[in-house]
């Protein structure tokens, strides 16, 4: 494992992150080369922020642009969301069968990448932890606020795994009727990657689009330089933005963030992340605090970032060096509350502080 000899930093929600990045951009010395157009909304129980450089907009045309892609979002929170009562996802896991279920080619794509994860990282990443994950409270129930039996955990692991789902061209099986899935790792990743799709083919270049914390970013930004993303230090209780880990600059990438340090409870006196390991039914217990993986596309991103948090630091590094044109940057909480940050060899080329 290279350790890197700067003390840590951060990790991330992207709220944080898209705060940052105007900040830069009304701090830098160059001159802006193109107009900036920028618009924010709320979807998935958190918040999105599009940025697009270029040549002027008239008001219209922001309007058309922007109330495009919220309709987008809320169609496709209509398909993936677990919760919304009426989606196809939460119809998928309520419907109590072993028979092919027909599946639209979103859902399809996402569950086909999210079983290849779930292959590849030996079961780390896996989408039908959706029972530990409610009784957790990290799901669309309340959760319990105890400790699940022996007996529970041994119940949860007869219906999780790779293998409780099987696909083809338009359905997925399920093994058991009980078999539900949470795409929540996965799909924020997805969603960014459609819109900075969408918005390419609408004629844009230059493409920032960031959904809670998961950012897609084409071209250039309004200085004609990669876009400047800020990635915060995993401190319990810190506010988005306040302390920055590190600051990177990303041009046709995407980058990812998990940790434990925002979504947790306290059960039994004990922290608890939203992190779930699949392999043993309960939320992770290391000390990897935080990971950002940056890759090309998002919704891989998205998958990486939760897999290696399952992994932890020392396998997950070694899971991410191998990955290819993965790179990533994780940092753990040390016994003394200090941060150390680790990197794939290749995550320097991004640093831009
Ligand atoms: P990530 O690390 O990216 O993902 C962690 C999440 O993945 C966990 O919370 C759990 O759900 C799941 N998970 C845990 N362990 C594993 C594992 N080993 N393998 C695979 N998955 C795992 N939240 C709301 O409060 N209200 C909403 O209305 C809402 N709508 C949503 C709609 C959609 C389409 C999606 C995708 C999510 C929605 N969410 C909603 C969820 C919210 O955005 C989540 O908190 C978020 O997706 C978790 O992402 P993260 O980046 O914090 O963590």
């Amino acid at each position: 494992m290279k350790q890197h000899s700067r003390l840590s930093k951060n990790t991330t929600s992207i709220f944080c992150q898209s705060i940052l990045l105007l900040f830069l951009a009304s701090c830098g010395s160059d001159k802006p080369i193109y107009s900036e157009f920028t618009f924010n909304g709320a979807t998935m129980g958190t918040s999105y922020h599009v940025v697009l450089a270029g040549g002027p907009l008239d008001i219209q045309m922001r309007s058309i642009i922007s109330s495009r892609v919220d309709s987008f979002l809320i169609s496709y929170n209509h398909t993936l969301s677990t919760y919304d009562d009426q989606s196809e996802i939460t119809r998928f896991n309520r419907n109590q069968t072993i028979d092919p279920i027909p599946a639209s080619e979103e859902l399809l794509h996402v569950v086909r990448t999210s079983l290849e994860f779930c292959e590849r990282s030996g079961g780390a990443f896996d989408i039908t932890v959706m029972p530990i994950v409610n009784f957790f409270g990290f799901g669309f129930e309340p959760g319990e606020s105890r400790f699940p039996t022996v007996d529970e955990i041994d119940a949860w692991l007869q219906l999780t795994g790779c293998d409780r789902l099987a696909l083809d061209d338009s359905t997925i099986t399920k093994s058991d009727p009980r078999v539900s899935i949470d795409l929540s790792a996965i799909a924020k990743g997805d969603a960014a990657d459609h819109v900075a799709l969408f918005l390419t083919e609408m004629g844009f270049e230059n493409i920032f689009a960031e959904i809670g914390g998961e950012i897609r970013t084409l071209g250039v930004n309004k200085f004609g330089k990669p876009w400047k993303i800020g990635i915060d230090r995993p401190t319990f209780g810190g506010a988005p933005g306040a302390d920055l880990q590190h600051v990177i600059a990303l041009s046709n990438m995407a980058v990812a963030s998990s940790g434990d340090y925002r979504n947790y409870r306290e059960v039994e006196g004990k922290r608890i992340s939203h992190t779930i390991d699949p392999r043993t039914g309960s939320p992770i217990d290391h000390n990897l605090a935080a990971v950002s993986v940056i890759t090309s596309n998002c919704l891989i991103a998205d998958g990486l970032s939760t897999s290696t948090m399952v992994l932890g630091a020392e396998v997950g590094l070694k899971w991410l060096e191998d990955y290819p044109n993965a790179e990533g940057l994780l940092i753990t909480r040390e016994e003394d509350g200090s941060f150390k940050e680790y990197m794939t060899s290749g995550f320097k080329q991004y640093l831009a502080d």
